[in-house]
């Protein structure tokens, strides 16, 4: 467990930052479904578990999951693995590395059958198997069926997991440091991840964890975006953290715009209600996606959803007073399936569009939901980078797991219901490579000198900053800027326009102020350490987009519409330097193999639904 030693620390710009050493096998960070499930994993085999986390681990993002979680059970239907797999591979467009999405769906049924019996409340069909529901882009025969693959509990399947999974962590006996924000990563001379540090927020006392292996499970950073469906704690800490320890984020240009966003609230519509039977129409009155999506009609995929309401809306066809939305209708369906299976997003309907979805149509909007992109890693949760020609050089001490994560299963777009099983399946991956490749209690080498200046640097510079911008404005302009000039579809023009604004906005950041300097509890302070995070994320996901000249998923180019696989069929990497304010960008080949003879390679084709 940690020894609580203490110690003077640096004395930056004349101010002493003393701090407080603990010592861990594994420090996970970040208490999401991911987090928590290698928590659980490395507790129960015997590691020296610490698990950080900003918010108490039930507030994390993971509670706000609706729809459900996919698994190839085939309790509603038939299903197969292989399905599932072809599934997710053209979800992707062909952007996912194949042999580790074969090793998700593969591992999914089992991820699914150990939540359940950890005590995961799923509903039940009325032979009291898992119930499971169509979702978007999931069917059966490689295309020709709808399958019912996302398991359920009603529509609070993320917080039945999350509440779930906190419990088995707490019987584990993993060591919990709640409240604290992770600042920085601890990098050794030879490029190793050494630990990370942290500032505990109701004390403002500094916190440095010693670990052999440190687990970034620190999710998305939906919110660079203005309107996104994410908390306002989703930041992408991790992300900005890898940046700044000089490794490079994968395929940023990818950002996933869920089509039901509550119009204005931006709170979320699971794709659930859609696979109850909800249905878009337009002013019309017209079932749109019939036209765009022939065969999977309103259960295409998010992307191609999401276009499809764009092009309506552009064209003259949205709904309301401003003609700027669309309606989802869920008035046809019986209220008593609404009530068992979809209680909670009619009271979010009820609160946020002051629609009673028995009645009426709600007004939705694509908005912000997930992003593909973040740190690159293996199967087995090992960060990737790329090292003297080798695309797939593991950074040792340093893992990743969750929507911080991009191992990549899913590529260009992701299907709904895939990340909750990528969260457990990829934690409990990453707990056993832990387990095999650390020695419980083995001695830590000794801390090299100045192994948190960097860190505590930055915080003393953000802490003391006097500009005359305030953290809210410059957060703002950035939102802005990544809605209007980094959305649903993009051009050459507007993204070079949105690359100046956005560097802009980085170079504001010289100017930007805080009124209040303690470090305790000061909300001031944590807000622009989580600004200046996103700023660094907003500009490589601008920077990305800039530069990949095709259409591929969530990134629809309307000056290069076509995909192109003999060019862009590779994995972007992108480099922030953030004392220099540019960014690099090179290229990994996709996986373009399975991982067993179980399965052939998935050749590219187009991707209609
Ligand atoms: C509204 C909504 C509904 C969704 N519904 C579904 C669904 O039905 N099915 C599905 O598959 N996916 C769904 N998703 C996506 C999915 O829920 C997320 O991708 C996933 O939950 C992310 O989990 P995570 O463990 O990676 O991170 P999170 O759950 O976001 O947790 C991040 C953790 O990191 C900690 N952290 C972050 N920064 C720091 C720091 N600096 N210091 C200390 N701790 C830190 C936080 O405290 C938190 O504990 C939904 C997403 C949203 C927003």
């Amino acid at each position: 467990m940690s020894n609580g030693q203490s110690g003077a620390g640096p004395a930056i710009n004349g101010r002493a930052y003393p701090f407080t050493d603990h010592i861990f096998d594994v420090v996970v960070v970040g208490a999401g479904g991911a987090g928590l499930r290698a928590v659980v994993g490395c507790s129960e085999a015997g590691l020296k578990t610490a698990c950080i986390s900003k918010v108490f681990p039930t507030r994390s993002h993971t509670v706000a999951a609706q729809g459900g979680i996919s698994a190839a059970l085939g309790n509603m239907g038939e299903d197969d693995w292989r399905f599932h797999m072809y599934d997710t591979v053209k979800g992707s467009d062909w952007l996912g590395d194949q042999d580790a999405i074969e090793y998700l769906v593969r591992n999914a049924p089992a991820a699914v059958y150990e939540l359940e019996h950890w005590g995961v409340p799923f509903s039940r069909t009325e032979e009291g198997k898992i119930y499971q529901r169509p979702f978007g882009g999931m069917t059966t025969h490689y295309g020709k069926g709808t399958a019912q693959r996302t398991c359920a509990a009603a529509d609070r399947t993320g917080h039945a997991i999350l509440h779930t999974l906190y419990g088995a962590a707490l019987k584990a006996k993993a060591q919990f440091f709640i409240e604290y924000f992770a600042i920085d990563l601890m990098m050794d001379e030879e490029g190793a991840c050494i630990g990370v540090v942290a500032l505990k927020m109701d004390d403002g006392t500094l916190h440095r964890f010693r670990s052999k292996r440190t687990i970034l499970a620190t999710g998305g950073y939906g919110r660079a975006y203005f309107s996104a469906t994410s908390a306002h704690t989703c930041t992408g800490d991790g992300n900005a953290m890898v940046l700044r320890a000089g490794l490079p984020l994968q395929d940023m240009e990818f950002v996933q715009f869920h089509p039901t966003g509550i119009y204005g609230a931006g709170c979320l519509i699971t794709e659930g209600a859609r696979g109850e039977g909800g249905y878009l129409t337009n002013s019309e009155g017209e079932r749109f996606m019939e036209r765009y999506a022939p065969s999977a009609k309103d259960l295409a995929s998010r992307d191609v959803v999401s276009r499809s309401m764009t092009v309506e809306i552009r064209e003259g066809r949205g709904v309301g007073k401003d003609g700027d939305h669309i309606y989802l209708h869920l008035d046809h369906l019986d209220p008593k399936i609404l009530h068992e299976r979809l209680p909670g997003i009619s009271e979010s309907a009820k609160i946020f569009a002051g629609v009673d979805v028995t009645r009426e149509p709600i007004p939705v909007l694509p908005t912000v939901h997930y992003n593909m992109g973040g740190i690159p890693t293996n199967f087995h949760g090992e960060v990737l980078t790329k090292l003297n020609g080798d695309p797939d050089a593991v950074v040792q001490g340093l893992m990743a797991i969750g929507e911080a994560a991009c191992v990549s299963v899913h590529g260009a777009n992701r299907l709904g219901s895939n990340s909750l099983i990528d969260l457990v399946v990829f934690g409990r991956a990453t707990a056993d490579r832990c387990i095999r490749t650390v020695e419980p209690d083995s001695k830590h080498a000794e801390l090299p000198k100045g192994a948190s200046d960097v860190a505590i640097a930055r915080l003393d510079r953000l802490r003391h900053a006097s500009g005359a911008t305030p953290t809210a404005e410059l957060r703002l302009k950035m939102q802005k800027v990544m809605q209007s000039n980094c959305a649903v579809f993009r051009t050459g023009e507007v993204l070079e326009e949105g690359k100046d604004l956005i560097h802009d906005v980085w170079s504001g950041t010289d100017d930007v102020g805080i009124a209040d300097r303690s470090l305790v509890w000061n909300s001031d302070l944590i807000e622009t350490i989580e600004f200046d995070n996103l700023i660094s994320q907003a500009v490589v996901t601008m920077e990305s987009a800039v530069n990949r000249q095709e259409s591929r998923g969530a990134h629809a180019r309307e000056d290069f519409p076509d995909r192109n696989d003999k060019e862009w069929m590779k994995h972007t990497l992108a480099w922030a330097d953030t004392a220099a304010r540019t960014v690099s960008i090179d290229y990994r080949p996709v996986h373009t193999y399975t991982m067993t003879n179980d399965i052939q390679y998935i050749e590219p084709k187009a991707r209609v639904y």
